[in-house]
C-alpha cells in the first residue's frame, strides 16, 4: 500500500514531465489539481505546527531537558546553514554563472526589486507576536512557533494542573497526523497538477542563459546532501543514508513540486516518525522548528546567487564581503518563510548588506520556480537529517532512556 504511493508518485511525475513538454503552456488546465493539493496541505499546517510543537516542548518534561534539546537542534541548524552558504559560494566560484552574460530583464519582472525587505532587526523583532491569535489566523509561522514554545513551557511549569490542555493538544496533533495521511493519498494527482504546468511553462529559452546558475545550485546541493546530510545521518544519526533517502522519496517529491517546506511539513513529520522511527517528542519539536528556521537549500542558493550577481555586475567581493554574506545569509535563511519564492525576497537583504545592485533580483526572478524546487528539497532533507541526528543523540543519553518507550513511536 505504502510502496504503491511511491510508485504512483513516480508515475505521476513522469507523465507530468512528458505531457508538460509535449503540450507546452496549455497544460495549465491541470493547474487546479495542483492548487487543490496545495490548499489541502496548507490547511493542515497551522493546527499541526501549534499542536505538535506544544506537545513536543511539553513532553520533554522539564525545562533543562528542553534547553538541551533546543541547544542541540539550533546548533545543528546554524552550523549546517553556514556550511551550506560556503558550499554555495564555492560552487558559484567554480561555475562562474554570471560572467559574460547579457540578459534582458522583461518589464514585468523588474517590480521584484521594488519589494520591501525587512531589515535584520525587524526580522528578529517580528518573531514575537503581539497577538498570538492573529499570528495563527495569518499563518505567520515564526510567531506561531514562538507562541507554541511558550505554551509548551507554560504547560510544563503548570504540571498536573495543565494536564487536560496537554491532552487536548496531543489529541489535536494525532488528528492532524491522520488528516495528513488522507491528504497524502491525493499526492500523485497533486504533484501531477504542479509539475506539468511548470514544465509546460518553462521553455529552454528561458532557462538557457541562466543554466549555469541552476547547475551551480544543483551541484552545490548534491555536495551538501552527500557531505553534510549523508555524513551526519551515518555518523551522528547511526542510520544507513541509503535507507534515509529512500524512505523520504515521497517527502522529497512533495517538497520539490510544492516548493514549500511548511507545506511539506505534515509529510516530513509523518515519514520521519513512521519510516525513520524518530520518536514523536523529537520530531514534533525539531521538524516544525526546522521547516521555519532551517533552510540549508535557501542558504546555499543565496551563496550562489550573491556571487552570480556580483559576477554579472563585475563587482569584486572581498573576503570580508564573503564573510558578511555568510552571516547575513544565515539570518536571512532563518527569516525566510517556508513558502514558494520567499528566498528570492530575502536575497535582497543579503545583497543590500554588501551593497550589490538590487536589479540582480530581477535577473533571477524568471527562473525562481526551478531554483525554488531544488532549494526546498534540500531544506526539507536538512530538517529530517536534524531529526535523525538529534533523536540518536537523545537515545545515547542514558538519562533519557525511560522516555523512549514503545508509545513514543507513532503507529499511524
Ligand atoms: N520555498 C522555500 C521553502 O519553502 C523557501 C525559499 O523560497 O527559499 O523552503
Amino acid at each position: 500500500m505504502k510502496n504503491n504511493l511511491v510508485i504512483q508518485i513516480f508515475i505521476a511525475f513522469f507523465f507530468a514531465i512528458i505531457l508538460g513538454a509535449i503540450v507546452g503552456p496549455d497544460i495549465k488546465v491541470v493547474q487546479p489539481l495542483g492548487d487543490l493539493f496545495l490548499r489541502l496541505i496548507k490547511f493542515i499546517i497551522v493546527p499541526l505546527v501549534l499542536s505538535s510543537l506544544v506537545v513536543g516542548v511539553s513532553s520533554t518534561g522539564n525545562l533543562k531537558e528542553l534547553g538541551n534539546l533546543s541547544l542541540k537542534t539550533v546548533s545543528f541548524y546554524m552550523v549546517t546553514t553556514a556550511i551550506a552558504i560556503s558550499i554555495g559560494l564555492m560552487s558559484a566560484n567554480l561555475f562562474s554563472p554570471g560572467t559574460g552574460l547579457d540578459i534582458d530583464v522583461p518589464e514585468n519582472q523588474q517590480q521584484v526589486e521594488a519589494q520591501e525587505t525587512p531589515g535584520i532587526q525587524e526580522t528578529l523583532l517580528n518573531i514575537v507576536p503581539t497577538n498570538p491569535i492573529a499570528a495563527l489566523t495569518e499563518g505567520n509561522m515564526l510567531q506561531v512557533i514562538f507562541f507554541a514554545i511558550f505554551l509548551g513551557i507554560g504547560i510544563t511549569m503548570a504540571g498536573e494542573k495543565a494536564r487536560t490542555l496537554y491532552q487536548l493538544f496531543d489529541q489535536l496533533a494525532e488528528v492532524m497526523y491522520k488528516i495528513t495521511g488522507i491528504v497524502m493519498r491525493f499526492a500523485p494527482i497533486g504533484i501531477f497538477g504542479l509539475i506539468a504546468p511548470t514544465v509546460g511553462q518553462y521553455g529552454i529559452s528561458v532557462l538557457w542563459p541562466l543554466l549555469k546558475v541552476i547547475l551551480a545550485l544543483l551541484v552545490g546541493s548534491l555536495v551538501h546532501v552527500v557531505l553534510v546530510y549523508a555524513f551526519s545521518v551515518k555518523v551522528l544519526g547511526q542510520m544507513n543514508p541509503i535507507t534515509f533517502f529512500r524512505e523520504l522519496i515521497p517527502v522529497i517529491m512533495v517538497a520539490f513540486s510544492t516548493s514549500s517546506s511548511s507545506g511539506t511539513l505534515p509529510m516530513t513529520i509523518k515519514y520521519s516518525e513512521e519510516k525513520l522511527k524518530v520518536p514523536r517528542k523529537i520530531s514534533s519539536f525539531v521538524l516544525p522548528l526546522g521547516a521555519t528556521i532551517n533552510m540549508n537549500g535557501t542558504a546555499l542558493y543565496q551563496g550562489v546567487c550573491i556571487l552570480f550577481v556580483a559576477q554579472y555586475f563585475g563587482v569584486e567581493l572581498t573576503f570580508i564581503d564573503q564573510l558578511t554574506v555568510v552571516l547575513t545569509a544565515t539570518l536571512a535563511s532563518i527569516g525566510t518563510a517556508g513558502v514558494p519564492s520567499a528566498g528570492l525576497i530575502m536575497l535582497s537583504m543579503v545583497m543590500t548588506s554588501i551593497g550589490l545592485p538590487l536589479e540582480g533580483i530581477a535577473l533571477l526572478a524568471g527562473i525562481d520556480r526551478i531554483l525554488d524546487m531544488i532549494r526546498t528539497s534540500v531544506n526539507v532533507l536538512g530538517d529530517a537529517t536534524a531529526a535523525v541526528v538529534v533523536s540518536s543523540s537523545e537515545r545515547n543519553n542514558p538519562s533519557d532512556e525511560e522516555d523512549y518507550e514503545e508509545e513514543d513511536y507513532a503507529e499511524v
